[in-house]
C-alpha cells in the first residue's frame, strides 16, 4: 500500500525542508522501505533552466535531461535514487498541462479553475503511478505565500481522501531572542494556525532552532499546536547536513511517522554504511584547500560540485576546504597570487561572456604550473581555448557562444542547437553514453570504457580540431559513441589536467561519491603533501 509524506514549510524560507525531506527518506529506505521524493515549487517557470543562479541556486539535472531545482539533488546525494522528469514540478507544468487539456477539448463545456482542475492535476501528480512505499512530497517556498495556497488544497483534500495513508510533517524556525535569552515559540503557533487555516492539522512539527530546545518548550508547542509529543523534534544546526537523518532518528522521527501511518515500528534502521561515513568525516583532521573557479560567489550556485567535493574529500580522509575564486577578478598579473598556494583547481560551468578570460587564465596558470586540474562543462571549454591560443598558438581561438565570429571556433554550437529558437529545456540534457580510450587515465579512474553521465549544455568541441590537439598533447579520451561528440580531454603529462563537457557532479551520492571528484581530491592531496 502506498503511503504518502507532504512536507511543508513555515515562518521563514531556506530552513532546510529539502534535508529534512531527503533524511525522511534515507530513514525509510534504511528501514527497508521503497521511496520517492518530489518537489512542488510554486513559481510560474515550467523549471528553474532559464533561472539566474543568483535568484535559485544550482540548476540539478535529471538522468533524464529535466532541468530542476537544488533539492532534487539532496534527494539523490541522500538516498541514491535516481529522480526523473516526474519528481520536479512547479505551478508553470501544472498549468501548462491543465490549459493545453483545455486547448485540446478535454474539459469542454466546463469553466476552468483553480479548484477542482488545478488542483486535481496537483492531486494526480503528488498520488504518482510508480510502485513505492512511501511518495515524499515537498512544496516549496512558505506556508503563506499566495502561491502555495493550490498545493494546500490539493494536501488538504488529499488527506481527507487517504485517510491513515497521508502525514503531514511541518517545518518552522524557533529564534532566539538574545537580549530576552529566550526561545520563541509563537511564530511556530502562527504557522501551524496557517495551516490549520487551510484545513491542515500538521502530524508531525520538525522545529529548526540554533540553540537546544528544552523538553518543556517542545511540550508547550504540542499542545499549543495539537500534536502529540513524540511527533515534535528539534533540527538543531549541526556540523554537516548528512548528520540530519541520524540526529532525526535518535529523535524518533521515523518511528514517529510510521505510528502515525499505523506501521509497526519494527527494528532501527540499518544505517551502518551512514555511520561509517560520518565516522570518516568527523575524524578527517588534513585540510586540502581546492579553488572553485566561477562567477557566482554564492554557496548554493555550485551545490553539488561543492558536495562533491567535500564527499570525495571524506573518503580520502581529508577536509576539502573550498576557497571560492570569482573568475571576473582574476588576471595575467594577479592569477599566481591567486593560485599559487592552491593544491588543485576546479573551474566551474557556467553560460555567457562574462568572466570567461580569468577561467582562462586559471586554467593556463594550472596547466603550466602542473597544479590538478578539473574543468566542468564551460570549465572544459576553457580548458579546450586556452590550449588552441597558448598551445597550437590560435590568438583569437574561442567558443561561438563568447565570439560567433571568431575564425578558429574551437568550441561551436552542436548540429542539433542551431534552429534552436526558445530557450527553455532545450539544452543537450541528461545522461549520454561516452566510450573511454583504453589506457586513459579517465578509463582507470572509472575502471571501465563505458560511462553514462548527465548534460547541460548547447556548444561542444569541434571535431575539426581534434587531430590537431591529440598531435599536440591534449587527447580526446571521452566520446559519444553515436555522434562522435567529444565528452573529456585530458593531458596526460600532467599531474592531472581532465575537463568534462558533461556533470559528474549530479551523480556523486554519499555513499558512493563519484570517481573523478575521488582522484581529483586524492591527487591534490598528494600535491599539497
Ligand atoms: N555555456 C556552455 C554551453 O552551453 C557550457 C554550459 C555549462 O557549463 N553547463 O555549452
Amino acid at each position: 500500500m502506498k503511503r504518502y509524506i507532504f512536507v511543508t514549510g513555515g515562518v521563514v524560507s531556506s530552513l532546510g525542508k529539502g534535508i529534512v525531506s531527503a533524511s525522511i527518506g534515507k530513514l525509510l529506505q534504511a528501514r527497508g522501505y521503497s521511496i520517492t521524493i518530489q518537489k512542488f515549487d510554486p513559481y510560474i517557470n515550467i523549471d528553474p533552466g532559464t533561472l539566474n543562479p543568483y535568484e535559485h541556486g544550482e540548476c540539478f539535472v535529471t538522468v533524464d535531461g529535466m532541468e530542476t531545482d537544488l533539492d532534487l539533488g539532496h534527494y539523490e546525494r541522500f538516498t541514491g535514487i535516481r529522480a526523473t522528469h516526474d519528481n520536479s514540478v512547479t505551478t508553470g507544468k501544472i498549468y501548462k498541462t491543465v490549459i493545453d487539456k483545455e486547448r485540446h477539448g478535454d474539459y469542454l463545456g466546463k469553466t476552468i479553475q483553480v479548484v477542482p482542475h488545478i488542483t486535481d492535476e496537483i492531486k494526480r501528480r503528488m498520488l504518482r503511478k510508480d510502485d513505492v512505499d512511501f511518495v515524499i512530497s515537498e512544496i516549496g517556498g512558505t506556508i503563506g505565500d499566495i502561491e502555495s495556497a493550490p498545493f494546500l488544497e490539493a494536501i488538504r483534500q488529499l488527506k481527507w481522501e487517504l485517510g491513515n495513508r497521508a502525514v503531514s510533517v511541518h517545518l518552522t524556525y524557533v529564534p532566539y531572542l538574545k537580549a530576552a535569552d529566550e526561545l520563541k515559540t509563537k511564530p511556530t503557533q502562527h504557522s501551524v494556525k496557517e495551516m490549520q487555516g487551510a484545513g491542515i492539522q500538521p502530524d508531525v512539527l520538525v522545529l529548526r532552532t540554533e540553540k537546544h530546545l528544552s523538553d518543556g518548550i517542545r511540550q508547550k508547542v504540542a499542545s499549543f499546536c495539537n500534536v502529540d509529543l513524540e511527533c515534535v523534534v528539534q533540527s538543531e544546526d549541526l556540523p554537516s547536513i548528512y548528520e540530519v537523518p541520524v540526529n532525526m532518528q535518535r529523535q524518533g522521527l521515523d518511528a514517529a511517522i510510521l505510528r502515525k501511518f499505523g506501521v509497526p515500528v519494527g527494528e532501527t534502521p540499518d544505517m551502518k554504511a551512514w555511520h561509517h561515513f560520518l565516522e570518516l568525516q568527523q575524524t578527517a583532521r588534513t585540510e586540502v584547500r581546492v579553488g572553485l573557479v566561477g562567477k557566482y560567489d554564492l554557496q548554493d550556485a555550485y551545490k553539488s560540485i561543492r558536495e562533491s567535493l567535500s564527499l570525495a574529500g571524506t573518503y580520502n580522509h581529508v577536509k576539502v576546504k573550498i576557497e571560492f575564486i570569482n573568475s571576473e577578478n582574476i588576471t595575467e598579473e594577479n592569477v599566481e597570487e591567486k593560485l599559487s598556494d592552491l593544491a588543485g583547481v576546479l573551474v566551474c560551468p557556467g553560460f555567457g561572456q562574462r568572466g570567461i578570460e580569468g577561467k582562462i587564465s586559471a586554467v593556463k596558470y594550472a596547466r603550466t604550473h602542473n597544479i590538478p586540474l578539473f574543468g566542468i562543462c564551460l570549465g572544459m571549454q576553457m580548458m579546450v581555448i586556452e590550449f588552441a591560443r597558448n598551445v597550437l598558438k590560435y590568438k583569437d581561438a574561442n567558443s561561438a557562444e563568447m565570439d560567433a565570429s571568431t575564425p578558429h571556433n574551437v568550441i561551436d554550437l552542436m548540429e542539433e542547437q542551431k534552429n534552436v529558437t526558445n530557450m527553455g529545456g532545450t539544452m543537450r540534457l541528461g545522461a549520454y553514453n561516452c566510450d573511454l580510450r583504453a589506457g586513459s587515465r579517465v578509463a582507470g579512474i572509472y575502471g571501465s570504457l563505458q560511462i553514462s553521465e548527465r548534460h547541460r549544455h548547447r556548444y561542444e568541441f569541434n571535431n575539426q580540431y581534434k587531430e590537431e590537439y591529440e598531435k599536440n598533447g591534449m587527447q580526446c579520451t571521452g566520446v559519444n559513441p553515436e555522434n562522435e561528440l567529444v565528452e573529456i580531454v585530458e593531458i596526460p603529462e600532467h599531474r592531472w589536467f581532465v575537463g568534462t563537457q558533461f556533470h559528474p557532479e549530479y551523480s556523486s551520492t554519499v555513499l558512493h561519491p563519484h570517481p573523478l571528484f575521488l582522484d581529483f581530491v586524492k591527487t591534490c592531496m598528494e600535491q599539497s603533501c
